[in-house]
């Protein structure tokens, strides 16, 4: 066994050691870098990505895409303080852009910063169909799904976990970081986390939406909207490593009266205009 490989795993050992358990998810996660250290590099990269495209601003939908983000933000406060989190989200700094693109994807970073690009806005269709995308990205991040998936490419091409995460000027990593968080997309669509990383971030999302004030029964219509997009290309199930289109929208149809409920204790009982 190399040193490389060798420090990884120890890197991996201390993560197991420093693992906190997340409040949307209920699990431990690995937290292999603190936010202290994670989000510094995930701003840096940000800003590199919006220098490197071109981003809307001032438009209808560019507003159309702040708006969204700002409540689905402050429904995850508000979920957070009313669940004993206070503080939760302290060293995030939210930031909402829309990318002028023909890919179909949208993505957020580490300490809340997120895109839409501009290719994915006639699959959402409306207002609502962003709040269902938004709110299935931001609950990626919430549950550090992005961490998991790079701290398992660090491991696998023996890359140190621990010590320096600075992503600057270091290609290998900043290759990684993108593809962990969604930069890239895949063939047709958003690059897709494991099946049971994608279930999760459609359960939390739903509850964000709601809360938001967006109807979450509408989240099973854009997926019915993304699966057409698709055209059927989609590999069956069980070939995939996430969940089938069908399959998903099964599930959002299921959850959706949960999060109504879930979002009627916060007093969001009516839902915005489909619009
Ligand atoms: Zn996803």
């Amino acid at each position: 066994m190399n040193l490389k490989k060798s420090i990884a795993i120890l890197g991996l050992l201390l993560v197991f050691i420093s693992c906190a358990t997340n409040p949307f998810t209920g699990k431990k996660t690995m937290a292999f870098v603190s936010n202290d250290q994670l989000f510094p590099s995930a701003f840096a990269q940000y800003n590199q990505v919006l220098s490197e495209n071109k981003v809307v601003t001032g438009t209808k939908d560019a507003e159309m895409i702040t708006r969204v983000g700002q409540r689905i933000a402050v429904a995850a406060e508000r979920w957070l303080n009313a669940n004993g989190h206070q503080g939760y989200l302290k060293d995030y700094k939210w930031e909402y852009k829309l990318i002028q693109s023909e890919q179909v994807n949208a993505w957020c970073m580490p300490g809340g910063k997120i895109a839409f690009y501009t290719g994915i806005l006639p699959i959402a269709a409306n207002e609502t169909g962003v709040a269902a995308i938004m709110g299935h990205e931001v609950a990626h991040a919430l549950a550090n799904h992005g961490q998991r998936r790079m701290s398992a490419a660090y491991l696998q091409q023996g890359i140190a976990l621990a010590g320096n995460v600075a992503l600057t000027n270091d290609p290998q990593k900043q290759s990684i970081f993108n593809q962990s968080y969604g930069v890239v997309s895949s063939v047709g669509g958003m690059l897709p986390f494991s099946r049971y990383h994608e279930t999760q971030a459609d359960e939390i999302g739903l509850r964000l939406m709601a809360l938001a004030g967006y109807n979450p029964s509408e989240a099973s219509e854009l997926w019915k909207r993304m699966k057409a997009k698709s055209g059927g290309q989609a590999p069956p199930e069980f070939l995939s490593t996430h969940p089938s289109n069908d399959t998903r929208i099964a599930n959002l149809k299921k959850w959706a009266p949960a999060a109504k409920q879930e979002a009627a204790k916060f007093g969001v009982t009516e839902f915005r205009p489909i619009n």
